[in-house]
């Protein structure tokens, strides 16, 4: 049995001005894919383990593009290029006997609203109706019926914060090996909610969305399932088809599927309220970082570089030096003009320059500072979390009186410590520092800090929905729209095969 391999993962945050390009992504072809993700806490990682254990498989890797950290829309010069080579490398290992992908789920490009269900349509086209299609998906995926109607069984995300890569992968590969070997019939459910959610009670772990995530392991696990999750879609992907999705995969039986993902879209309406960010306005932020004993995560989730942020934002810096606030503050922006300025300065010499405000100029204004240039690098380093490279391009540290800036010519993701780390900095060595990102596993920072307050300020990943200014997903739509009804309803998908 052949089995094709492919990947092909970006998410977008439609409200970020700065575009995103084909250079974003890593790209490799064919072999290149397997070493990349052996032993790598990936979906294709753990696909791989499953497939490779299975006697008298043989993998057909063909391409892999994975956006290097989350940005604004794709062009569409971009999404042709990556689109072409996925579908060259695909159209040279055919024929095949079974297809995995392994995508996001919330790519949007220029004139594309539906990438993903625009790839599988054509992936769908070149390798024949009748091969086996398992697609894995993050659940903050926008799932559209065409995604759907593509492939024979999707498989989603279990966690958030998501930890659950590889175990994914390991569940769409024997999901794929069950399909090859005709021992189910998949059909799908898909309730469309009208809702985008966020906040707290979205961590599985220990949150509310948790309940929904156990109703949907219940239904795959149990005799007859073969998957199910929900989708939350990521409410910074402005596009048409954008909104929360249950989904149940059954082994032939609709009724069922249909059942059960209506009982966990009524469960999700009904604590909707609840799923939405608590935050605090950053005059009372201030206020308790200054009463504060111990370290206070400043927490800007509206400038999230792993959703899609420009990560130039320093509005929560600002509001300390304007709040008149003394103690030692970390915080990370990116600025490629001011690295250029501190370069230029070196290693000991003061710089007069401005940090942040260039790339998201209608939220964000330059910062003036003055600044000891502490440290100078390439940017690149591992992440504490992965075990990935990053590359945040040229990069440097300015203290400017208080405040420690770490200054990257690219967004990278800062979910963890590893960009501090890499650069000298000791979170624990500062008073209040600025966390770019709505969530990150505990041990990081809240597990030791004193406080997490999750700050009301403006940004491309606002969790504060209403300030972003959607313009094309469907209205009405919870919390955008007021008074929005909701009667949870299913359309079924069954893919016909010889
Ligand atoms: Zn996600």
């Amino acid at each position: 049995m052949k089995i094709l391999i492919g990947e092909c993962k970006q998410e977008v945050s439609s409200f970020n001005p700065v575009a995103s390009h084909y250079t974003d992504f890593d790209v490799v072809w064919g072999q290149a894919l397997l070493d990349i993700h052996r032993d790598l806490n990936t979906e294709v990682g753990g696909a791989l383990r499953v497939l490779g254990a299975r006697p008298g498989v043989v993998l057909a890797p063909t391409y892999s593009a994975r956006a290097r950290v989350s940005g604004g829309t794709l062009t569409r010069t971009g999404y042709a290029r990556l689109r072409r080579e996925l579908l060259a490398a695909v159209a040279a290992a055919l024929p095949v006997d079974g297809v995995y992908l392994s995508l996001h789920g919330a790519m949007a490009v220029e004139d594309e609203d539906d990438p993903e269900g625009d790839l599988l349509d054509a992936v769908r086209e070149l390798v024949g109706e009748a091969v086996p299609m398992v697609v894995s998906l993050d659940l903050h995926g926008v799932l559209t019926p065409r995604m759907v109607a593509a492939s024979d069984v999707i498989v989603a995300y279990h966690t958030y914060p998501h930890v659950d890569f590889a175990t994914t992968g390991e569940r769409a590969a024997r999901v794929l090996l069950r399909l090859l070997a005709r021992e189910v019939q998949p059909v799908t459910a898909v309730v469309p909610i009208p809702a985008l959610v966020r906040g707290n009670e979205l961590i599985t772990a220990t949150g509310l969305f948790g309940r929904m995530i156990h109703m949907a392991q219940a239904g795959e696990t149990a005799p007859g399932g073969v998957s199910g999750g929900m989708f939350i879609g990521n409410p910074f992907t402005d596009v048409a088809d954008l909104r929360s999705n249950s989904f149940v995969v059954t082994d032939g039986d609709a009724a069922r599927a249909t059942r059960e993902a209506v009982e966990m879209a009524a469960v999700f309406w009904a604590v909707r309220e609840r799923l939405q960010a608590p935050f605090v306005s950053l005059a009372e932020a201030v206020a308790t970082a200054k009463t504060t004993a111990g370290t206070v995560i400043l927490t800007d989730a509206a400038d999230a570089t792993s959703s899609g942020a420009s990560g130039d934002s320093n509005l929560i810096v600002r509001g300390l030096l304007e709040g008149g606030y003394g103690g030692r503050v970390l915080a990370p922006v990116v600025d490629p003009e001011a690295v250029q300025a501190a370069l230029a300065a070196g290693i000991g010499a003061t710089v007069e320059t401005t940090v942040g405000g260039r790339l998201d100029p209608a939220r964000f204004a330059p910062l003036p500072i003055r600044a000891r240039v502490h440290l100078l690098s390439d940017g690149q380093y591992i992440s504490e979390s992965s075990g990935a490279a990053c590359s945040a391009g040229p990069s440097a540290v300015l203290i400017a009186d208080n405040v420690t800036w770490v200054v990257t010519s690219l967004p990278v993701g800062l979910y963890d410590r590893s960009l501090f780390y890499a650069h000298g900095q000791e979170p624990r060595r500062f008073d209040a520092i600025v966390v770019k990102s709505p969530h990150c596993q505990p041990q990081f920072f809240d597990a030791w800090a004193a406080c997490d307050l999750n700050v009301d300020v403006p940004g491309a990943t606002s969790a504060n929905l209403r300030t972003l200014g959607h313009r094309r997903c469907a209205r009405p739509i919870f919390p955008l729209d007021r008074d929005v009804t909701f009667t949870p309803q299913a359309q079924v998908f069954r893919r016909a095969r010889g």
